[in-house]
């Protein structure tokens, strides 16, 4: 459902995406690892045509991503994106969060939203928090309440952008759990993570992407026996 070909991605003069190609089968998920700086959030954002390519192309779910007449409306709801800051409307109960967009864009009629808004909070173990605001909430009861609004708009694909580094460590396995469910129930899904041991156990694939380009891609075990000498410094040194 999800495809790069040879996607190149420059601001100014600085080469950000070099020629980077990957496919994401339905109900698959890939994590993409790799030093700052070496494009992850960039080749994230290209999916959602949150910044436009120079070259190559990009398909989700049917859409050609970057041909200037493509469905933006559409393409949003099939894709859903969570960063590392999740952004709830503070003045919002969690409840008034996630119904938002499916009644604005999606125009459902309020009890329907308010049913759907239950059933994305019980997915990320929230049903009793609807009625709370974001401030009466921990970071990562924030984090899976921004999950639960993505998953109201009933997206085909989810990325997530290093959705667990604002977080503390106990925090942060409560989201991982959630992604973890939501890889058990079929989502097709692209992880960009620091979690070494969750991007391993979890992705059916892991991209390394070194300058730009993807350096090395394998299951998860790949990590155990890396074959380039860039993938081993990164997993020995970290960022
Ligand atoms: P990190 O692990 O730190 O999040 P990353 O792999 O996600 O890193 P990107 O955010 O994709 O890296 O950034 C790759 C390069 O692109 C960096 O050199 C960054 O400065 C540059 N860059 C990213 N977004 C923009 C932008 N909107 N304008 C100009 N340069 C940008
Ligand atoms: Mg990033």
């Amino acid at each position: 459902v999800v495809e790069l070909k040879d996607v190149h991605k420059s601001f100014g003069n600085n080469q950000v995406l070099k020629g980077v190609s990957f496919a994401i089968p339905k109900g698959q998920v890939v994590a993409i690892i790799g030093k700052s700086g070496s494009g992850k959030s960039t080749a994230l954002r290209c999916i959602d045509r949150l910044e436009i390519i120079d070259s190559g192309t990009i398909h989700v779910c049917g859409h050609a991503v970057h041909d200037p007449a493509i469905d933006l409306r559409q393409l949003r709801q099939d894709v859903g994106i969570v960063f590392q800051s999740y952004n709830l409307f503070p003045h919002l109960t969690v409840e008034q969060n996630i119904t938002l967009a499916p009644k604005a864009v999606k125009n459902l009629p309020a009890a329907q939203a308010r049913a759907i808004a239950a059933r994305t909070l019980q997915q990320v173990g929230l049903a009793d928090k609807a009625q709370a605001y974001p401030e009466q909430l921990s970071g990562g009861q924030q984090q899976r309440v921004a999950i639960a609004r993505s998953l109201a708009m009933e997206p085909q694909v989810m990325l997530f952008d290093e959705v667990t580094s604002a977080l503390d460590p106990q925090l942060t396995g409560e989201v991982l759990r959630v992604i973890e469910s939501l890889a058990q129930g079929g989502m097709t899904m692209v992880l960009v993570t620091h979690e070494m041991e969750f991007a391993a156990r979890v992705a059916d694939t892991v991209i390394y992407m070194h300058e730009g380009k993807v350096w090395e891609t394998g299951p998860g075990d790949m990590l155990k026996n890396p074959q380039t000498a860039e993938l081993r410094d990164f997993l020995s040194h970290g960022l």
